[in-house]
This record gives C-alpha cells, structure tokens and sequence, in this order.
C-alpha cells in the first residue's frame, strides 16, 4: 500500500501545447494518502480517466512527478507499480472461466493456490459470484462480467492502490447501489487504498470519504460530500453538487453595498467589504437553495422575487423565480405554502458565499 503524490503534475495530448486549454491536466499537486477511499468527480471530458491512467502509468505525464511512498515512478509500468484498475468496460478473459479470471492477477505473481483459492472464494462471495465460478466467463450477462471485471481488480490485497474508472457504467440501477455499498465494505475489511472515479456526485459520495472534484483539467475541491456541500471553494462545485445546485447572482460594488442589477443585496459588512477589496469585475454571491427562507412579509433582510414555477417533490418543494433577472431556485420543505406571482425571500447570511473570479473568497471569523 501505498501514499501516492502527484506533484507540479501536468499532462497534453498536444504536441505543442500554446495555451492552458491544450492541457487535459493543468499543473496540479495532489496527494492521496495510505488507505483513503477517495473519489474523483467531474462532468466527461475534464481529465479522470487522463490523472487515473497517470497514476498507474499507463500514460506518462508531460510534466511533473508521479511518487509512490515518496518514490518517483514516473518511469515504472503498471506492474511494477503494483496497482489494480478496473475499467468502464469488462475486461476479462472469455474462454477463461470465472474461477481462473479471478485467479489470474494473483497467479500472475505466483501466489500459491492455497491462497488463491481463499482469496477468489472470498471476492467471489462479495460480489455474489459464488453460483458462477465454474462457468466460462463468455456466457455471462454483462452486469456479470462487469462484477468479474471488478472481482479481478479486488482479489489481490497486497496492491499499492485500486484505481475504478466508472466502474459502474454498464451495471443496471439496482445492482450498482448495492456494489457501490459493497466497495465501501471491501474498502473498510482491507484498507487499499481506493480512487473511484465517477460524474455522479451520489456516487462519489456513498463511495468515498473524500472527493476531489475535478473542472477543465483541475482539482478545484478536495473535501468531504459535506465542505463540498457547505462551502464550495469554485464556482463550479456550487453548480455540480447538490440538487438542484448552487445558486450564483453576479454583483456589482456600489458604495458599501452589493447590487445585482437594481437591487440592493442586505448583506454582512464584512462580505461586502471584502468584495470591494477584490476590485475584480468578477463578482458574485453563491447561495444554496435549502439557505433561501421564504417569509410571510417584507423586512430589512428581504427580497422580492417573483415566483415562476413551484415543483412538487414530496417531502419538498422547490420553487423557480427570478431576482430581477437573475434565476433562483429555493427549497422548501413541506407543508410550507408558496403563492405567486410575487414573494418575500432572505438568504441566511452566514450561508452566502463571496465568489472572486469563481473562486470563493474566505471571510475570517
Ligand atoms: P474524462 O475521463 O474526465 O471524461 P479524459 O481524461 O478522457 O476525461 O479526457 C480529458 C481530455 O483529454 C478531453 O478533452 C479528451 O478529449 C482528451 N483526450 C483524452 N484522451 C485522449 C487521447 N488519447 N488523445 C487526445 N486527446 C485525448
Ligand atoms: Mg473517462
């Protein structure tokens, strides 16, 4: 086992690389320590499966180092590396049956049968394989093949890590709750350390201890489901986490206040102060929606906003209205009542956030 550190790393597809954007990993330092079940979140495209394969060294990077315990192994492949990675797809060996797949990477380095056959019981148990050991591998289903897939890259338990690139992809809805509680279970029994990659928030957080959630190349947040929740430190993890998201309002400083558009935000001093300190042109206000009140009657804290659309989810309503021209969304629980065209919102003030440039602004105590 392994801690795994990625430092000044970068990494381009482009021969000549002119800009930032022809990085699919802009320069990062990174560490993931011994034993942690880390996530690693972000819409197609912004650079998971680049840093997982960076990391077992399927690829090398560009620039910067890859070390393993404080080694560099920048030039080391995946075997030497000692690291186990399963794919968004099976791989496994078809004319193979189940048993040997399983077998394979631990009779890869000589492990003797009597273990194999503990360990490939054990796995096989886990994943519910135990009724199929026998068979050959082509003629199961796909989710089977998948959890094989999976089997293979959990059956060792002396790796440096296991690295999951959606891993889940091909598995229908209600077995993929059940093998994402699974890992979970395998990540606390052995304490490999884990990195899942994945876009569904709600998978990387039944999943992992620690997200990192990843933006046009970047890790913007490293933090647990709930700092990623209560205090996004981009813009972006505002908008990608929770559901509905982060709402955003762009501001402008006019004397001691903060207006978006005509209105003037009632805001915190220090908030306000602190926008006006940034002099960027770039300013905005990120505020949940489960942290807008709505309020019988207009006071000193309140905005007017007018009342699009109110959905029914249940337990919980969320409505849809406009501030000015800004788009809001407000959670509110059941039983409260909402009525257009016109209602009185207050943001909970020590739940707004100061967003500079995207990037969110620490206010102190
Ligand atoms: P993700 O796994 O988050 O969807 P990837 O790491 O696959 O993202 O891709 C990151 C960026 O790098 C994308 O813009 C993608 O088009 C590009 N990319 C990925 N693999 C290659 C490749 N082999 N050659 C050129 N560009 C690539
Ligand atoms: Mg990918």
């Amino acid at each position: 086992m392994a801690e795994i550190t990625l430092k000044s790393l970068a990494h381009t597809y482009v021969a000549k690389p002119q800009s930032p954007q022809d990085y699919a990993i802009r320069e990062m330092t990174h560490v993931w320590h011994q034993g942690g079940a880390y996530a690693l979140l972000g819409p197609s495209g912004c650079g998971k499966s680049t840093l997982l394969n960076i990391i077992s060294g399927l690829l090398e990077p560009s620039e910067g180092e890859v070390l393993f315990d404080g080694q560099v192994v920048n030039a080391l492949p995946p075997e030497a590396r000692n690291i186990a990675q399963v794919f968004q797809f099976p791989v496994i060996y078809d004319t193979m049956t189940v048993y040997d797949n399983l077998a394979f990477p631990l009779r890869n380095v000589n492990t003797p049968e009597q273990r194999v056959r503990e360990r490939v019981t054990e796995v096989a148990d886990v994943l519910e394989l135990g009724a199929l050991l026998k068979q050959k591998a082509k003629n199961l289903t796909a989710d089977e093949k998948q959890k094989v897939s999976m089997g293979r890259g959990l059956v060792r338990d002396d790796v440096s890590a296991i690295l999951f690139d959606e891993p889940l992809t091909v598995i229908d809805p209600q077995l993929k709750w059940k093998l994402r509680r699974k890992l979970k279970e395998i990540h606390q029994r052995f304490g490999i350390t884990m990195v899942y990659v994945t876009h569904d928030q709600l998978e990387a957080s039944t999943f992992a201890d620690k997200i990192a959630v990843m933006y046009e190349g970047q890790v913007v947040q490293f933090g647990t489901p709930r700092e990623l929740f209560e205090v996004p430190a981009h813009t972006f993890v505002g908008y990608f986490i929770g559901s509905p998201g982060m709402n955003f309002l762009e501001v402008t400083v006019r004397g001691r206040d903060l207006y978006s558009g005509d209105t003037r935000i009632p805001l915190d001093e220090g908030l306000v102060s602190a926008a006006a300190r940034s002099g960027s042109n770039n300013i905005k206000l990120g505020i949940r929606p489960e942290f807008i009140d709505v309020m019988h009657e207009p006071g000193a804290e309140t905005l007017e906003v007018e009342v699009n659309r109110v959905q029914d989810l249940g337990t919980y309503s969320i409505v849809s209205c406009h501030l000015g021209q800004t788009p809001l969304k407000v959670r509110v629980e059941e039983g409260q009542h909402v009525e257009g065209p016109r209602c009185h919102v207050r943001f909970v003030p020590e739940r707004v956030g100061l967003y500079v440039d995207e990037y969110r602004v620490e206010l102190g105590q």
